[in-house]
């Protein structure tokens, strides 16, 4: 049995250690100092690429994408509003909306691609009842744009992944069968596990952020922590969906206790927005989803 390759890795670690350190930039939402190795434009550009890779996969699945008129528009139009309030008013933003009623979801790309699917708003099983409801979800993402959650994790995971990398290219030099297995190993757990999720940091921000953009774009805030409320208390048969929100975001109640203490501020916000729109309104009151002959 070979022992574990240490002094090389540890090595390559310290070599991409002191290369990652020249990545600090300041936040647009906080001001502060985060470290992402992409720039603005390049968020632009990653996330033009995801979302086309995403729309190919939908389109081979024969999903309806932009056929509704009504919906489009309706989130169309909320997210354009939230957009506009936002830190990053001047992002490419634009909608996708998916009319799977199975897919309870909404999610964005770096740079202002989103998503939204039909099944968010499903009478059973959906995550949202109202458009105040939509409009807190969407400005969730909409704040996980700005804040840049997406680079900032990629920029974090840059320096294990190439670890990883180095590893194989050294297994595999060493033509070893063993070791390439094990990287090869680490390489899917690793990915498995932390690309598709934000870290819980991340999310308490896209949460606290997105209240307050809600807020002065005229929707009621107090429609949010109860958006977190419900996803808490998701069935089992919700959590089962692979592609679905409940699968990737913290499943308690902590995130709604946490918004409900920034909620006189959101809603000193919202008292201040200069046009309030018609949040209560319910979404089963929505036409028929379109869906064209085949
Ligand atoms: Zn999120």
């Amino acid at each position: 049995m070979k022992s574990f390759p240490l002094l090389p890795l540890g090595t390559l670690a310290g070599l991409l250690l002191a290369l990652g350190t020249g990545c600090a930039t300041t936040d647009f939402v906080t001001g502060k100092s985060v470290n992402n190795a992409y720039t603005l434009d390049e968020d632009i550009q990653l996330g033009k690429g995801f979302h086309a890779e995403t729309l190919a996969q939908l389109n081979k699945e024969n999903q309806l994408i932009n056929q509704d008129p009504v919906r489009l528009g309706m989130v169309r139009a909320i997210t354009g509003r939230i957009a506009a309030v936002s830190d990053l008013p001047d992002l490419p933003y634009e909608i996708t909306f998916v009319g799977d009623p199975k897919i309870i979801n909404a999610y964005a790309f770096p740079g202002g691609n989103i998503m939204v699917f039909e099944g968010l708003w499903d009478s059973k099983e959906g995550l949202v009842q109202t458009l105040d409801e939509l409009a807190a979800v969407i400005a969730h993402e909409i704040a996980h744009v700005t804040c840049r959650h997406a680079t900032e994790e990629m920029t974090r995971e840059m320096i294990p992944n190439l670890a990883i990398a180095g590893g194989m290219i050294w297994a595999t030099l060493e033509e070893d069968k063993d070791l390439q297995l094990l990287f090869a190993g680490i390489a899917v757990v690793h990915n498995g596990l932390i690309v598709t999720r934000y870290s819980r940091k991340d999310e308490l921000e896209a949460d606290r952020i997105g209240m307050m953009y809600m807020a002065k774009a005229g929707y009621d805030p107090a429609a949010a922590p109860r958006v977190w409320d419900r996803l808490a208390a998701a069935s089992d048969s919700q959590m089962g969906k692979a592609l679905s929100i409940f699968s990737t975001h913290p499943r308690d109640f902590l995130r709604s206790q946490e918004l409900r203490k920034h909620l006189p501020e959101a809603q000193a916000l919202y008292e201040a927005a200069p046009v309030k729109h018609k949040g209560t309104r319910k979404l089963s009151e929505l036409p028929p989803l379109v869906t064209p002959e085949k």
